[in-house]
């Protein structure tokens, strides 16, 4: 249902959960986070409120790089195996979806068959183990090999700990907007989550990718040419 970003200088976890917040009039049932710092991922995720999930965070949650979820189940219950993020069996990758993928099942039967145990019964978690699998040795060139595989409708936001530099974001159907700060970045699916931070925005159109870094982004085509989109000024003070 919702989708915050986070890459800078400053701890992820509050301003993710705080876009969260700020996306709860959208409706969820759930919600969640990752955040990525040099060691690792940290993956919390709740059933009901933002401020649960915001409980349940440790104390400390050092990483100035994060995803996080509101969900709206399609594709199994709401439960805290069902909720954002989704992450590859290694922990490595960490997925969240809005939309719909509709061949997941298809997907999922052949990577089963291959010997990947899912972990959740939504459509979301694929993408996450397309990505783990992916020969490319680009996190960019495994989102494109994935989003090759997958058809329906999405917004994605995606890290990977070996990674820890950066998000790539692609969407097809469902809205995601990149916002531009002063040696940081936010990703949302809605204006409302960043408008606080900044009203330097770019629109994704439906096909396209982002790689979204503390010094900028840059947008592409699932042929991986580049876009070259500049930001435009939403008119609303930051
Ligand atoms: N289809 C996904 C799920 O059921 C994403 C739903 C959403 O957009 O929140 O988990």
């Amino acid at each position: 249902c919702g989708i915050v970003g986070y890459v800078g200088a400053q701890p992820a976890a509050p301003i993710l959960i705080d876009g969260l917040t700020r996306l709860e009039y959208r409706g969820y049932d759930s919600a969640g986070v990752a955040v990525v710092n040099g060691k690792g991922t940290t993956c919390v995720r709740t059933v009901g409120r933002v401020r649960e999930l915001e409980s349940a965070l440790p104390k400390r949650l050092a990483g100035s790089l994060g995803i996080g979820h509101t969900r709206w189940a399609t594709h199994g219950p709401a439960a805290e195996r069902n909720a954002h993020p989704h992450r590859s069996e290694d922990g490595r990758i960490a997925v969240v979806h809005n939309g719909i993928i509709d061949n997941a099942g298809a997907i999922r039967a052949q990577l089963e068959k291959e010997g990947v145990e899912f972990s959740s019964d939504t459509d979301s978690e694929v993408v996450a183990h397309l990505i783990a699998r992916s020969g490319a040795d680009t996190l960019e060139g495994a989102v494109l090999e994935a989003t090759d595989r997958i058809g329906g409708t999405y917004a994605l936001a995606i890290t990977d700990e070996s990674r820890p530099d950066r998000i790539v974001v692609a969407r097809n159907g469902s809205p995601v907007i990149l916002g531009v700060g002063e040696g940081e970045m936010f990703v949302a699916s809605d204006a409302s989550a960043l408008v606080r931070h900044t009203s330097s925005v770019v629109h994704l159109d439906d096909g396209e990718l982002a790689s979204v870094t503390t010094d900028g982004f840059r947008t592409f085509t699932k042929d991986g040419a580049d876009t070259g989109r500049t930001p435009e000024d939403i008119g609303v003070d930051a």
